[in-house]
């Protein structure tokens, strides 16, 4: 990722380019099989008859991703719930994970705080720490997990016409957190505490995608925003998809401190929320019923035989929109 925005042209292309190699995806050897190379949230490689293993990497630079004196205990957590979110958009069960920590100076306090949230998070799913490096810096935290899976993963590729979107959780929280990081901490409104929890302390969805396992033709996890992820998804199954806003989930916090077109440019274009994305079989619905009167997930739009992105407003109007298009609907 080019910072926590939505990705710039210029990262995909830039990948295509120089590091996407033909026939890594498919390429077989006596040591396994590669399922699936660059393109989706993890790599898949094959490791035994039926069994996958799923790895993903990610780096938070300070600047870039955070702000200089961001909590450690926060940076702990959140660096190891992004991975992890990749995880869980392909419904595996993580498992271990590597460290690589560049740092400016070694200050005790600060690695015993990062080390807390890191192994707060690591231990709620079993996971463990197995090596890493170590150097000095600008700080620098990248991470890379691995999870298994037994039969097949879920993947961006396979949304077809008529599959129903569903997101899970609340969207926009994370952005509209952004909004009040420059306000003194006590000053804050309980609602306002509730949206930079959001923003600091992501809980990777890691039940949903694995329970989506077999059902859910499409997957990815919210980084870069519901339009943004959701166009990646499309564009990886050759379709489109509308989104009726109206069907948006907003948390509470975010309709009491932003103003509705606000809250709602947050919820289609905010990233950071670590949600799932996901399309459905209309017939498969009845096996998220009990998700859906909790409001753990929601059905916000549907995909489309024509590529590109709709939002549909309440007349049944479909307006064309693209990753950064909620503009068009202000
Ligand atoms: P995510 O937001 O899920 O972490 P990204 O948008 O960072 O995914 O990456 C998109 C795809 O490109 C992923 O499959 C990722 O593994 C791959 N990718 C990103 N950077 C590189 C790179 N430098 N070399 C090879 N593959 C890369
Ligand atoms: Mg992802």
């Amino acid at each position: 990722m080019f910072g926590s925005s939505p990705a710039g042209p210029g990262e995909f292309e830039l990948i295509d380019q120089y590091f996407r190699q033909s026939g890594v995806t498919g390429a077989e050897s006596e040591q396994g099989r590669i399922l699936l190379g660059i393109g989706d949230d993890c790599a898949v490689v094959e490791v035994a008859a039926g069994r996958q293993l799923l790895m993903s990497i990610d780096t938070l630079v300070e600047g870039t991703h955070f702000l200089a004196g961001t909590e450690p205990d926060v940076l702990g957590w959140r660096s190891l719930a992004v991975n992890i979110s990749d995880l869980a958009a392909m419904g595996a069960d993580p498992w271990c994970f590597t460290l690589a920590l560049t740092l400016p100076r070694t200050d005790p306090l600060w690695l015993q705080e990062f080390a807390g949230g890191l192994f707060r998070l690591a231990t709620r799913f079993g996971m463990h720490l197995i090596g890493g490096d170590t150097t000095r810096g600008p700080l620098s935290l990248t991470l890379q997990v691995q999870g298994t899976v037994t039969g097949a993963p879920l993947t961006r590729s396979g949304a077809k016409p008529g599959d129903l979107v569903l997101v899970s959780g609340t969207l926009g929280d994370a952005a509209a957190a952004l909004r009040f990081l420059d306000l003194p901490r006590e000053a804050y409104s309980s609602s306002q505490q509730f949206l930079r929890r959001r923003y600091e302390y992501p809980e990777p969805r890691v039940a949903i995608g694995q329970k989506l396992r077999g059902l859910a033709t499409a997957a990815i996890d919210v980084s870069d925003g519901l339009l943004a992820d959701l166009g990646h998804i499309c564009q990886r199954s050759g379709v489109g998809a509308w989104i009726d806003p109206a069907r948006l989930p907003l948390s509470r916090a975010i309709q009491a401190e932003l103003p509705p077109d606000d809250a709602l440019h947050c919820a289609l274009e905010g990233g950071d929320d670590y949600e799932l994305c996901f399309t459905l079989p209309p017939d498969k619905l009845r096996h998220v019923q009990s998700w859906l009167e909790e409001r753990l997930v929601t059905v916000v739009g549907e995909i489309t035989p024509e590529p590109g992105l709709w939002l549909r407003d309440e007349a049944g109007q479909l307006q064309a929109t693209s990753g950064r298009g909620y503009r068009h609907f202000e």
